[in-house]
């Protein structure tokens, strides 16, 4: 299993593993310079590759089942990710947007 640094954890469907979507420390630091080198306007009004990087995968990935549309695989039994491996996370976000909807 990867030790990710930045992401979140889902389980699989099919076998019930647990698996990383995320970056380890080095994969952390690759996108962080990839990131910094392609957002020097963003960087010169002060934001970080680190911010960037903490944004995505600590923040949005999960909200936006990042596994799922990414076709990740199970690291066990190579089973894709369905949308049945929707994080509790991101179904409890959804259901405050619902929720905010409903009351507009
Ligand atoms: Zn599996």
């Amino acid at each position: 299993m990867k030790n990710i640094e930045y992401g979140y954890w889902w389980n699989c469907a099919a076998c019930g593993a647990e698996n990383a979507y995320g970056l380890t420390s080095e994969e952390a630091e690759e996108y962080i310079r990839d990131w910094e080198a392609d957002n020097a306007d963003s960087v010169a009004e002060g934001e970080t590759g680190e911010g960037a990087c903490d944004w995505w995968y600590n923040v949005t990935a999960e909200e936006n089942d990042a596994h799922i549309e990414d076709g990740e695989r199970c690291c066990k039994c190579n089973a894709v990710a369905a949308a049945s491996t929707r994080t509790d996370k991101a179904k409890w976000f959804d259901s405050i947007v619902d929720n905010l909807e409903k009351s507009v």
